[in-house]
């Protein structure tokens, strides 16, 4: 240590950085997020092998190890499979979102692993596992996963 800070205290202060950053989706998710962008549509990548669908889109099948080249249409409703409320604002919620805020597990009509998003149109109390829900899209759609807005129970 050079003599200058002979007898000066180490001060430590914690703070926080912001990173701006961008980073290609991929070709999967890309294709995924422009069909919920142009389309209002949900699409799946199918497994050639095992056949199976994959919410949200994975580009390998982890089972059988094969490239999912194959696309399908899936419905927009599915079934709650299990659910979480937050009551808290926490920083991971946009400021759109008032809590209490609903994550549920969803798993769409034809794909066979389940989707995390937003519950709406629905107070906790209301929500049951086994539930029906429909995809409700966004006014103004960007290319991501919020361009769902949230699921709404079917009537
Ligand atoms: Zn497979």
């Amino acid at each position: 240590m050079a003599d200058v800070f002979k007898g000066v205290e180490p001060m430590v202060y914690n703070s926080k950085i912001s990173v701006p950053y961008s980073w290609w989706a991929g070709d999967t998710a890309s294709k995924f997020f422009i069909s919920l962008r142009d389309d209002q549509k949900i699409i799946a990548p199918r497994c050639g092998t095992c056949g199976k669908v994959f919410m949200p889109p994975r580009k390998i099948c982890p089972a059988c190890f094969t490239e999912n080249t194959e696309w399908v249409d899936i419905s927009n409703e599915g079934t709650v499979i299990s659910y979480s409320v937050a009551r808290r604002q926490l920083e991971s919620i946009p400021v759109d979102k008032k809590t209490p805020v609903i994550w549920g597990l969803i798993k769409l009509d034809g794909a066979d692993t389940a989707l995390m998003h937003y519950l709406g149109e629905v107070k906790p109390e209301g929500v049951t596992i086994g539930m029906r829900v429909k995809a409700v899209f966004a006014d103004s759609r960007t290319g991501t996963i919020r361009d769902i807005s949230h699921f709404k129970p079917v009537k």
